[in-house]
């Protein structure tokens, strides 16, 4: 072996170790949450175990529902923030969560009862901003302390050890945190692969009349949504439940909540269960004055899916079509902070004006889908510039954004 040569090997070698080094360096993360009906907080440890550890979190806290933090070692609270500076092998963080939240309405988005609990589990567990060093990964679980006889269902796979323990994945996150739906206790639940989806709807036991309707409902509705975003995650969790839980729906992550009284497809022929499968595919949120952005894209396909499915016919589509332009005419801008009601509609309408703007200069090639996939691409904050850069790319100067929205007065 000539000198040469024999520093390249040991070059490689040097590299092989600090890559296999690299690699090694992972440290466990535990998220245990111990719910019982006897108490209305659910008892919390966040533990870490690894030769190295990160080296600061900062859990930015919802002061109301989070309570009691100690630590044995390297916590300090500054006001809504708690700076935890764990040390390796082991660490851990206790605090309580309260689980039940009502709102002004009187109804809730959280609830414990003696039977159930519903929840959030990235209400539960807090944002975390977390400095660690490169290359340093966490393997993460949500594990759950029940009362016997008590079931869970979260937006992630089981660990093999415990169907309570699940799996966290949270691609393109530091510090993988659990988030989405959770129903916890007595519960009912169907299951069904639906366009390669591992689909779950779950009610509080006596309440899961309608899960096979339900069920049924998104193996026809789903792999159309799935058409138009083939990056819809892998596993959805739908919870269902009556009063007194808030009488709406709401997405999160890979999940979302429907009241049990909602229809699938309502009246006025769209579909709040698309709306929020819609959220759910996206993952998208508007930055300043593009709420209307994220709104509009559901509702368009609130309508669009069921028509495309044929549950609706091209006489009942433009039906619907013609009615939420009445209702548009109630808003006189898109660009409010939260878009509801008239101007989700009024967003809706520019949706679909636009899809046939788009249509017409590609002679049908590019439409709706191609923009709603694109601003979906990154899931994350969404704009009205980028949009305007997606048409731009899709059609040139031929479909002009604000001449759309301006037409809409
Ligand atoms: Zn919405």
């Amino acid at each position: 072996m000539s000198f040469r040569s024999y520093i390249t090997s040991l070059l490689s070698l040097l590299l092989v170790t600090a890559a296999v080094s690299a690699q090694a360096a992972e440290y466990e993360l535990v998220y245990r949450a111990t719910v019982s009906p006897d108490r209305e907080v659910a008892r919390v440890e966040i533990r870490l175990q690894g030769e190295k550890l990160p080296r600061r979190l900062v859990l930015h806290l919802n002061p109301e529902r989070h309570l009691k933090l100690h630590s044995d070692a390297g916590l300090t609270l500054d006001g809504d923030r708690a700076i935890w500076k764990p040390k390796a092998p082991q660490a851990s963080l206790h605090y309580e969560f309260v689980i039940s939240e009502q709102k002004a309405s009187g109804s809730y988005d959280s609830l414990l009862t003696a039977d159930w609990a519903i929840l959030r589990s990235d209400k539960l567990i807090p944002p975390i901003t977390v400095s660690v060093a490169k290359g340093l990964n966490a393997r993460a679980q949500l594990q759950f302390e029940l009362p016997s006889g008590w079931s869970s269902a979260a937006p992630y796979a089981n660990t093999s050890e415990s169907k309570h323990h699940y799996e966290i994945v949270d691609p393109g996150r530091l510090l993988p945190r659990p988030k989405g739906w959770l129903i916890l206790g007595n519960i009912t639940s169907r299951q069904d692969i639906i366009a390669g989806v591992d689909v779950r709807v779950a009610a509080p036991a006596g309440q899961g009349e309608r899960l096979q309707d339900t069920l049924a409902f998104l193996a026809w509705t789903l792999p159309d949504v799935k058409d138009v975003f083939p990056g819809f995650p892998d596993r959805l969790l739908v919870v269902t439940a009556g009063k007194p839980m808030w009488r709406g729906g709401l997405s999160g992550t890979r999940s979302l909540f429907m009241h049990a009284d909602r229809p699938l497809i309502s009246g006025n022929r769209t579909s709040s269960m698309i709306h929020e499968l819609v959220h759910v595919a996206t993952g998208i949120n508007g930055g300043k004055d593009a709420d209307w952005i994220v709104e509009g894209l559901a509702e368009y396909y609130a309508a669009n899916i069921l028509w495309r499915s044929g549950a609706l016919s091209d006489l009942r589509y433009q039906q619907t079509l013609d009615w939420k332009e009445n209702w548009a005419r109630k808003a006189d801008t898109l660009f409010v902070k939260r878009s509801s009601g008239p101007v989700t509609a009024r967003a809706a309408l520019f949706m679909h004006r636009l899809h046939l703007a788009l249509q017409d200069p590609t002679d049908g090639a590019a439409g709706l889908d191609d923009v709603a996939r694109e601003l979906a691409r990154d899931r994350g904050r969404v704009s009205l510039a980028q949009l305007k850069q997606i048409v731009h790319a899709l059609a040139g100067a031929e479909v002009d954004v604000d001449a759309l929205i301006a037409d809409l007065e």
